[in-house]
C-alpha cells in the first residue's frame, strides 16, 4: 500500500539516529513534510474534451536551503509516492552538502496516452497550479520518470509568463539552449559510475573481472551503462519495461539503445554471443557481479532478496530495495550503494545548472564533470568510512551522513539545548 512507502522510508530516520548524537526534536522535525499541495490540472484534449489529472507538490524540509527535486509523470504517482521521494530527496541534498532542502512534484498520468500537444498543455498547467508553490528561491523543480528536456522548457516558460520576465533557475534539466547546463542530461548516471569507481578496490569490481546486470533502459541507466562499457566493464543484462535481454557474453549498450531507439524495445537486441530473454522479475536474479536497478520503487524485496546472486547493489533508482528487502541482503552480505548516493549525480549538476542560471556564466562540460568528481569522490568516501567505523549498511552510514549536516543546520538556530541548557 502507497501509505507503507512513506511509513517504512521514515523508519531509516530512526535507524539513522540511533548512531547520530542529535536532538530529538530534531528528528521529530523531518518526521513529516513541511506542506504538501494537492491540485487538480484541468486540461484540453485534443478531441476537445476536459480531462483532470491529479497532481502534486511536496516541499519536505528547508532547514538547508531553497527545495529540490523533479517532477514525475507516472500514473501510480500518489501523494505518499511523492511525499516518500521528496523525504529521499531532502536526505540526498544533504549526502552531496548541496545547499538545498528537499522537494518532488507528481502527476497521476500515462504519458504514453497523451499526443505532444496534450503533453504540453498538462505541463503548463502543472506550472499555472503551483507558481506560488515553486520558486527559483523557494523550490526547484527538475525531471524525473517520464519528464525530460522539453517538458522543463514548456514549465519555464509558462513561469516566465506567469512572472513576467524569463526566470531559468526556476527549473533544471532544461535544454541546454534554454539555460540547461551542459552534462545534466548523463548527470545521474554518470554519478554512479563515478560512485562505483571511486570503491573500485573496496567492493573488488575492476573493469576486468566485473559483469552488470541493468534494470531499466532511461536516461540514468543508458548514460550509466554507456559509461561502464566504455571503461572497459562487461554489460550482460538490460531490460525496459516489456523486454529483459541476458548475455553472459556482453552487449554493447550503445547498440542496444539503437536498437530500442528503432523498434520501441530492448527485446531482440544485438548482443556478442546469444541473448535469452529474461522477463524483468529473472533479470534480477541472474549471475552478475554487480546489479544496477534502475527503474521504480520496491523491485527487491522480502520476495526475491534471498535470490539475488550480485554481491554488489547500486540503486540508481530511488527506493528499489524495500527495507525488508534490505535486512535480507544485509543479513546475506550484500553490499547495496543507496539510492540517496548512487543517484545523487543529477540533483548535483541540477544545483549547477541552478547556480549558473543565477550567475548568467555557463561552464564547458569538462568543468562539470570535474565539479561533479569533486563533489561526489570525498563524500562516497566518507560515506564508506562511516559505514566502516560504526560497522552499519552503506544506506544507515548515508542517513547518519545527511542527518548530522541537517541536525547541524537546525542546530545552529538552537535547540532546546541552547534554550533551556539545564533542562
Ligand atoms: N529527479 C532526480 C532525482 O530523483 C533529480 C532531481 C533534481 O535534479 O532536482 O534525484
Amino acid at each position: 500500500m502507497a501509505t507503507d512507502l512513506f511509513t517504512t522510508a521514515r523508519a531509516r530516520l530512526d535507524d539513522a539516529a540511533r548512531y547520530v548524537d542529535i536532538e530529538r526534536e530534531i528528528i521529530e522535525q523531518l518526521r513529516y513534510p513541511k506542506e504538501t499541495l494537492a491540485a487538480t490540472l484541468l486540461v484540453r484534449m485534443d478531441d476537445g474534451s476536459r480531462k483532470g489529472f491529479k497532481a502534486w507538490r511536496c516541499r519536505y524540509d528547508d532547514t538547508r536551503g531553497p527545495t529540490k527535486g523533479g517532477i514525475r509523470f507516472h500514473p501510480a504517482v500518489n501523494v505518499d509516492e511523492v511525499m516518500t521521494l521528496a523525504f529521499w530527496m531532502t536526505f540526498k541534498c544533504a549526502v552531496m552538502n548541496l545547499p538545498f532542502g528537499g522537494a518532488k512534484g507528481g502527476v497521476s498520468v500515462d504519458v504514453k496516452t497523451l499526443s505532444r500537444a496534450e503533453l504540453e498543455r498538462l505541463s503548463r498547467a502543472y506550472v499555472q497550479a503551483f507558481a506560488r508553490f515553486i520558486g527559483p528561491e523557494r523550490d526547484i523543480p527538475a525531471p524525473d520518470m517520464y519528464t525530460n528536456g522539453i517538458v522543463m522548457a514548456w514549465m519555464a516558460d509558462e513561469y516566465g509568463t506567469i512572472t513576467g520576465h524569463p526566470s531559468p533557475a526556476i527549473i533544471t534539466g532544461k535544454p541546454v539552449a534554454l539555460g540547461g547546463s551542459l552534462g545534466r542530461d548523463d548527470a545521474t548516471g554518470r554519478g554512479g559510475f563515478y560512485v562505483l569507481r571511486e570503491l573500485r578496490d573496496e567492493l573488488g569490481v575492476s573493469p576486468d573481472k566485473t559483469r552488470i546486470v541493468l534494470q531499466g533502459f532511461g536516461n540514468a541507466s543508458f548514460h550509466c551503462a554507456r559509461l561502464l562499457h566504455d571503461d572497459g566493464y562487461r554489460i550482460v543484462g538490460l531490460s525496459d519495461s516489456s523486454a529483459a535481454i541476458y548475455d553472459p557474453d556482453g552487449m554493447d549498450p550503445y547498440a542496444v539503445m539503437e536498437h530500442k531507439n528503432r523498434t520501441g524495445s530492448v527485446a531482440g537486441a544485438p548482443t556478442r554471443g546469444h541473448a535469452r530473454a529474461l522477463d524483468n522479475a529473472a533479470l534480477l536474479e541472474a549471475e552478475c557481479d554487480v546489479l544496477i536497478p534502475a527503474a521504480v520503487e520496491n523491485q527487491i524485496t522480502e520476495d526475491n532478496a534471498a535470490a539475488i546472486q550480485a554481491p554488489v547493489i547500486l540503486e540508481l533508482a530511488n527506493g528499489p530495495v524495500s527495507p525488508a528487502g534490505d535486512a535480507i541482503l544485509d543479513e546475506r552480505g550484500v553490499i547495496v550503494v543507496p539510492d540517496i548516493l548512487a543517484n545523487s549525480g543529477g540533483v548535483t549538476v541540477s544545483y549547477f545548472e541552478w547556480v549558473q542560471n543565477k550567475a548568467g556564466y555557463y561552464w564547458p562540460v569538462e568543468e562539470v564533470h570535474t565539479k561533479l568528481r569533486a563533489i561526489m569522490d570525498p563524500e562516497t568516501r566518507r560515506i564508506w568510512e562511516v559505514a566502516r567505523d560504526k560497522a552499519v549498511s552503506m544506506r544507515t552510514a548515508a542517513y547518519v551522513h545527511a542527518l548530522e549536516r541537517i541536525g547541524h543546520a537546525v542546530e545552529a538556530r538552537g535547540t532546546k539545548a541552547f534554550f533551556n541548557p539545564l533542562g
